[in-house]
């Protein structure tokens, strides 16, 4: 069995797939007011394309996917994707990150498609903050959503929280005790400059996750968890007795570059080995002509040339934006 193993050592098992640069929020660190110059939807990855490259893919070793965006949900029949990829492809997981506003009406059908898992991105329990940070979104419509999967077995959900210092720092207490509660996976994020996110700073600005999580340890009693709690660079503890878990994902505190096991496809058919830089291969045109050869091609090429890790710490900015890259 081929594998596609970097320059470092790293061997590559996973990927996220962009399917679409819209979005139907504007989150302050990740799209600005006006949106994003969306790709001409002739220049879109049909399903039927994406489903080749991930065969493609899977026969290199790269058999987690994860479909994301912009905003996933909003690409017309995501669910017959989900079970076109679980039908036709040796994919051993395929999950979504999503924003939840269309959960509810879609999670039956994702449920029925064979969906592995969900990961909601949610970063405020307060319905004024998340209007505030997403610039429109309406809080009761994400938990809809949320509930909706958990009622067809797609629990347990994961949450990806971005904290930012003086935003929602101060609803720490309250996710905690969420996982008290339920069974369900909090996972802190930190701030990274890409995109929108290098502008930050009229609504929150950067926290540092590995000290959050040491003071937690102290003054909550946090433990760290054995086990996977995914595939993913999150940390995972728990408070003795809860139901649920809380993650920390640290690239900037506890950089994971180190690990990176993860190949990106944006929607228009770029390969792009690391999310810090712009390099990327296109293999589009590959994917139009159904080159197996020449796709296989690409995601060598991409790979090799996969730098060892970000430099954000020394102040490097990411141009292009999680949107696109698909995050
Ligand atoms: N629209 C979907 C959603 O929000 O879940 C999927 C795409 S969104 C780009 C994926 C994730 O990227 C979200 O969890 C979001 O918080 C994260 N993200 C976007 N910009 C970011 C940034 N500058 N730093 C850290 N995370 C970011
Ligand atoms: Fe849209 Fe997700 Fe970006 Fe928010 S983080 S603007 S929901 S793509």
């Amino acid at each position: 069995m081929k594998q596609l193993i970097d320059r470092f050592g790293r061997v590559h098992n996973a990927m996220r797939i962009s399917v679409t640069d819209k979005c139907n929020l504007r989150c302050h660190y990740c799209m600005p007011v006006t949106g994003v110059a969306c790709a001409p939807r002739e220049q879109l990855l049909s399903f039927e394309q994406i489903v080749a490259t991930v065969r493609v893919a899977n026969r290199l070793g790269i058999d987690r996917i994860r479909v994301t965006g912009g905003e996933p949900l909003l690409r017309r029949e995501l669910p017959a994707l989900i079970g076109m990829l679980k039908r036709e492809t040796d994919s051993t997981n395929v999950s979504l990150t999503t924003n939840a506003l269309l959960l509810e009406r879609h999670a039956e059908a994702l449920a029925e498609a064979g969906l592995d898992r969900v990961n909601v991105s949610l970063d405020s329990l307060r319905p004024d903050r998340f209007e505030k940070i997403t610039r429109h979104g309406v809080l009761e419509t994400v938990w809809r959503g949320i509930e909706a999967a958990t009622r067809v077995g797609l629990a347990p959900i994961k949450i990806n929280t971005l904290l930012l210092s003086g935003f929602n720092d101060d609803e720490i207490d309250d996710w905690i005790e969420l996982t008290m509660q339920h069974d369900i996976s909090v996972r802190f994020m930190e701030l990274m400059p890409i995109g929108e996110g290098a502008k930050m700073g009229d609504i929150g600005g950067y926290l540092n996750l590995t000290e959050l999580k040491d003071r937690l340890v102290e003054t909550r009693g946090l433990v760290a968890l054995g086990g996977d709690g995914g595939n993913g660079p999150a940390c995972y503890y728990g408070v003795p007795g809860a139901k649920g878990k809380l993650g920390f994902i640290t690239p900037l505190s506890n950089k994971y570059c180190g690990t990176c096991s993860r190949m990106r496809l944006t929607s228009t058919g770029e390969l792009r080995a690391c999310l810090a830089f712009d390099k990327h291969v296109d293999i589009s045109e590959a994917i139009r002509r159904g080159d197996e050869e020449g796709i296989e091609a690409g995601f060598v090429r991409a790979i090799g040339e996969k730098p060892a890790g970000h430099n954000w710490e020394n102040g490097q900015v990411t141009r292009i934006g999680m949107s696109t890259l698909g995050g």
